[in-house]
């Protein structure tokens, strides 16, 4: 056994870098471990693919959603918010679309009742790029490879699949409280309609002119026929969407413009640069109604994925709700009285794989100058769950109480913790997992003199200030 020993430490040694490349299952655990994301319905056994945010998690996603709004909204003279309802009237998804070419293909292996989503699936066995291939192109595949015997179920080995078919990707709901009167109605798979329909009402309600947005934040369902990968595809998730209307014939200048935009935003929050990459759609996987669209792509522990879908969408939505509600949602320029359907373009980016690339961005396993490893998420400051540790060394001689005052001043500011368990190191150790860019301790100099340390996570180099300057200390690094 003295070998696996010998081999796991020298494992731990090699591993004070980023751990982005390595399994993703350690961020999985970090995450159950310190509360920031839990197995859905967990004491029932699970519900496959569902999350509850825990209390650190709830706090990382709502500040990378006021980030996104400050940055999108209300810092900008020409983008405003909304909030649309999750349920909208059937004939908005029949108007977009959604209701006929919303779909995934799917087959089943007959033996196992394994389901898999044939284009990901030939993706991962065939090595083959899905991304153009149409549903007849699909069937086609299914044909050879059940010809010459390659199609194999990965789970059970059996090679009796199912034909491939369409399965649509909305979740189906009834509304309505009289037997036989409910309609069917769709829980959203996008925040974006919702934002189309109330394009009129924005216009005549608010100063704006195009171009101008109108932005969303709010929870969107689509039954994935695989969900996995954690957070990264799950069934009901939450999105982050603007619409920007733009004159036609301005739509690739925006395009550039929102693409840039987008991009410096992520490095903004810490993003690293060499995690990041711009994905241009080719022709033939562009959807129908658009006219360009890149993928801004992160580094996940899996591989490249995409993270923000920003797409040059014509005018076609909007068109669309002209035809089908028969109303005028053309636009009057108020200077030149010209009439026309703006056109329109979209970054969508979703929270939650957001949240699964700041975590494994700044995930660490290091050594931190002694021998002890510590795990450690450098988070950007503005995004950290908690913004200050507060440790009075022990737990006698008024160290405590003045750990306690220094808490009740800074908890009206931001969210900080007191602890006052284990040694410093452990404390430390425990503050590091979380995020937490500032841990304060109280020592005995504290009474002689009102100054404390204050460890800065990613350097830990410790410095000394007074009292009284703490706040504007943290003030000064966190809006940084
Ligand atoms: P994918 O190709 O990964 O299925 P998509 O191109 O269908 O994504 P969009 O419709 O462009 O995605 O949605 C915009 C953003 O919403 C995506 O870039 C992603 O961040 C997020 N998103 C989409 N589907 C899911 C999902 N099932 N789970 C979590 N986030 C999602």
């Amino acid at each position: 056994m003295d070998w696996f020993f010998r081999f796991m430490s020298n494992k731990k040694q090699d591993r004070s870098k980023n751990l982005i490349e390595e399994s993703l299952d350690e961020i999985v655990a970090l995450c159950k471990r310190r509360g920031f994301v839990y197995p859905g319905s967990e004491i029932y056994g699970g519900l496959a693919s569902t999350f509850d945010y825990g209390p650190y998690g709830v706090e990382l996603l709502r500040n990378l959603k006021n980030e996104w709004w400050r940055a999108f909204v209300q810092t900008r003279s020409d983008v405003v918010g909304l909030d649309s309802g999750i349920l909208l009237h059937p004939m908005v998804w029949k108007a977009s679309g959604h209701v006929d070419n919303f779909n995934d293909p799917l087959f089943d292996c007959k033996n196992c009742k394994s389901r898999f989503r044939v284009d990901k699936f030939y993706e991962e066995q065939f090595k083959i790029d899905s991304s153009k291939l149409s549903f007849n192109d699909i069937v086609n595949i299914y044909n050879e490879k059940q010809k010459d015997g390659t199609l194999v179920c990965p789970v059970c080995g059996s090679k009796d699949f199912t034909e491939p078919r369409q399965f649509n990707l909305m979740f189906e709901t009834y509304m309505g409280a009289a037997k036989g009167s409910d309609i069917k109605v769709y829980l959203r798979p996008e925040t974006a309609q919702g934002i189309f329909i109330n394009f009129k009402n924005v216009v005549d309600t608010c100063r704006v002119r195009v171009p101008f947005g109108i932005a969303q934040i709010g929870k969107s369902f689509r039954n994935e026929i695989t969900a996995r990968q954690f957070i990264f595809r799950t069934r009901e998730f939450e999105q982050m969407e603007m619409e920007f209307f733009c004159k036609p014939g301005t739509q690739k200048e925006w395009f550039d413009y929102w693409v840039d935009f987008c991009f410096n935003w992520l490095k903004s929050l810490g993003l690293k640069e060499e995690n990041l990459r711009i994905r241009q759609h080719s022709k033939e996987e562009l959807a129908f109604y658009s006219e360009n669209t890149v993928d801004l792509e992160f580094k996940f522990p899996f591989g490249w994925g995409e993270l923000w879908g920003i797409a040059s969408r014509t005018d076609y939505d909007l068109r669309q709700h002209i035809n089908f509600s028969k109303k005028n949602l053309e636009y009057v320029d108020p200077d030149t009285k010209e009439h026309y359907v703006p056109y329109v373009i979209e970054p969508a980016l979703g929270v939650n794989r957001l949240f699964l690339a700041v975590l494994s961005n700044g995930y660490f396993v290091e050594n931190a100058g002694t021998k002890e490893q510590r795990t450690v998420l450098k988070l950007h400051p503005k995004l950290a769950p908690v913004k200050a540790g507060i440790f009075p060394l022990v737990k006698k001689d008024g160290l405590p109480e003045i750990a306690e005052k220094i808490y009740q001043e800074l908890i009206s500011y931001f969210p900080v913790e007191i602890d006052v368990s284990g040694s410093i190191g452990k404390r430390y150790y425990r503050q590091d997992e979380l995020g937490t860019p500032y841990c304060i301790t109280v020592d005995y100099e504290t009474k002689e003199n009102q100054t404390v340390t204050i460890r800065e996570r990613d350097s830990t180099e410790q410095i000394r200030i007074s009292i009284d300057k703490i706040l504007s200390f943290l003030q000064e690094k966190i809006l940084r």
